[in-house]
């Protein structure tokens, strides 16, 4: 049983949303203040975190990156519950390292569904399926290589993490801060124009696909599955 830890403190919405996660199968934690929360969840290890913004004591983005930089909870998918108005905390809270954002009135059939979505795509990276495929590209985990039309690409290593997170993460904007720290590391000593050249470098070897690499400016990147034409 999946266990979805809910950090929100208008009592009202945790009861929504207890209700209905539990109905969907899920086990429900929830605290309703930053501080507590941040306690609590690398005791209870949960599947997912539905972490609130505006929180009493320690607010979300704060629970957020604190949760993103620590060894033990980095991998725990955080999606955030914004309110309008909230766009630019909701830039922060996926350069902090978010890995999806609901915006307040949400209904709860969206709210479910995103939660299911990111469910899914953390299961799988985490058994880490072996083979990875993206229309006629295919990439090996075990045997760390990539073939596009039964053609190997010579990918460095770096190349091919790189890669892999943008088909992990596909339809999503990364900014370079997020691809830095999660292909390189947060422990790494370098600057996010790393990210540039080896998204260039990346591009073109990617042959026929280099359009799916999108820039977003000022921001970051983008893996689109439809690419434009
Ligand atoms: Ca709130």
């Amino acid at each position: 049983m999946k266990q979805i830890f809910v950090v929100e403190d208008e009592k009202d919405l945790v009861e929504l949303l207890t209700y209905n996660l539990e109905k969907e199968g899920y086990r429900v934690l929830s605290e309703m203040d930053g501080e507590t929360a941040l306690k609590k969840i690398p005791d209870k290890m949960p599947d997912l975190v539905l972490l609130d913004l505006m929180l009493p004591k320690v607010d979300g983005l704060t629970v957020c990156k604190t949760l993103k930089a620590n060894p033990k909870t980095n991998h725990i998918p955080v999606v955030m519950l914004t309110a309008k108005g909230e766009e630019s905390d909701k830039i922060v809270g996926l350069e902090l390292g978010a890995d999806d954002y609901v915006t307040k009135p949400f209904s709860v059939k969206e709210l479910l569904a995103r939660v299911r979505a990111v469910l899914r795509r953390f299961s799988k990276a985490q058994e880490g399926e072996a083979v990875q495929k993206f229309k006629d590209l295919t990439l090996n985990r075990a045997k760390h290589e990539v073939v596009l039309k039964s053609q190997k690409l010579d990918l460095t290593a770096k190349e091919f993490e790189l890669l892999d997170y943008f088909l992990t993460h596909s339809g999503r904007v990364l900014s370079r801060d997020v691809l830095l720290n999660n292909v390189w590391g947060y422990d790494y000593f370098g600057t996010t124009r790393t990210v540039d050249v080896h998204v260039r470098r990346l591009r073109e070897k990617l042959g026929v696909y280099d359009k799916h690499i999108q820039t977003v400016k000022g921001y970051g990147y983008l893996f689109k599955e439809e690419a434009p034409a």
